[in-house]
């Protein structure tokens, strides 16, 4: 079978050996004669995915025990409503603007209490991480680690002193190590570097969620997602089964440190490419690089259709920048193999001959 090098930004390309095995356990999950599509999510099979999922996850990460690890439903966007719904009580929150997920964030956020934004990138397009300005008073601080439009990323998170630092990792959780500690709460869609669309892992402090707002919808409670062990209703199984095999492929090749040196090779080979090649140029801050979404145009950028086009034809897909900024973007994903972006840098170069 010929599998194309997939840069979608989300869903996006999932490990082969994941897909396989999911594939090879299609019709018969555990030897029980069923899909795990088809069993009750109450069945001593699914809780042992469900929990199996969280173990992986607690290890990986290095998830402190006084941390909840939720598998919710509705989406990033719907963490964008439920942090300012359960946490805010109507007081004030800081939030940093780089770009179009943070400010879907801030209008949420802007229905459950007052938002100072602390710092925004919105005057370059967002091509840079900025420099915030902490209010001393403020309930929590929520900054997105990356930019998954804008291609720019945090490498190094703002200290935010007793104030919990809350972000959204949709774009990069678990593409580098990371200190859980250090943050409030971490929240992501799976549809990046965890699994498909329709489940979203949050790892909240615990004494965030028992100082949560009362009076809310069940489904919309962390208080209550949290006592439920995320089984409050049918939660989205098979998305939290592939989660397991992700997290399980991840163990297998060492953990986070070791992709994180390979998303670090990775991004090098791509973004040098991009820098020492005539015909492109990245559109973020060099030092706020997104090693997870490179963005960058070409010049001059009538040629973007053509590249695009062509690159597709060569069975490099998805190269197409978000809708609303355009140019070009690869998506480099845990799950994008080295000679994913050795191809393309292949294909960049070839292009560019033809083309000057
Ligand atoms: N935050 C970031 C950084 C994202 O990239 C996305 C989706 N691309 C979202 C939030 C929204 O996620 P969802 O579609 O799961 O609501």
């Amino acid at each position: 079978m010929d599998r194309k090098y997939n840069f979608y930004a989300g869903p996006a390309i999932l490990p082969y050996e994941v897909m396989k095995k999911a594939q090879e356990e299609l019709l018969d999950f555990n030897g029980i004669g069923l899909s795990v599509m088809e069993i009750s999510h109450r069945s001593k099979d699914f809780i042992q995915v469900i929990e199996t999922a969280e173990e992986k996850i607690r290890t990986l990460l290095g998830v402190p025990d006084n941390y909840s690890v939720m598998f919710l439903q509705g989406g990033a966007s719907m963490q964008f409503a439920m942090i300012p719904m359960n946490l805010l009580k109507g007081g004030k929150a800081d939030y940093v603007n780089t770009g179009s997920w943070a400010k879907k964030a801030i209008s949420e956020a802007k229905l459950f209490g007052t938002v100072n934004v602390a710092g925004s990138s919105e005057d370059k397009n967002f091509s840079y991480i900025p420099a915030a300005q902490l209010s001393s008073d403020a309930v929590y601080v929520h900054v997105t680690s990356n930019e998954t439009i804008g291609g720019i990323q945090y490498h190094t998170f703002p200290d935010t002193g007793d104030i919990p630092l809350i972000v959204d990792m949709s774009s990069d959780i678990f593409s580098r190590r990371l200190e859980v500690s250090r943050f409030g709460a971490i929240y992501a869609g799976a549809q990046k570097n965890m699994g498909p669309a329709g489940v979203t892992l949050v790892i909240m402090r615990n004494d965030l969620i028992d100082n949560a707002a009362e009076n809310l919808a069940s489904m919309l409670s962390y208080k209550i997602q949290s006592e439920k062990k995320s089984l409050l209703n049918t939660p989205p199984c098979f998305a939290i089964y592939i989660v397991k095999l992700v997290m399980e492929w991840l163990e297998a090749n060492g953990g986070l440190e070791a992709i994180e040196v390979r998303n670090n090779e990775k991004a090098k080979l791509l973004y040098d490419a991009i820098d020492n090649l005539t015909l492109y140029r990245g559109t973020a801050e060099v030092k706020d690089r997104s090693k997870m979404n490179v963005t960058f145009r070409l010049t001059p950028e009538e040629l973007e259709a053509k590249f695009i086009k062509e690159a597709e034809e060569h069975g490099l897909i998805g190269l197409k920048g978000h809708r609303s900024v355009g140019g070009c973007r690869a998506s480099i994903y845990n799950a994008m193999p080295l000679p994913g972006i050795e191809e393309l840098v292949r294909f960049m170069e070839k292009f560019e001959k033809e083309n000057k």
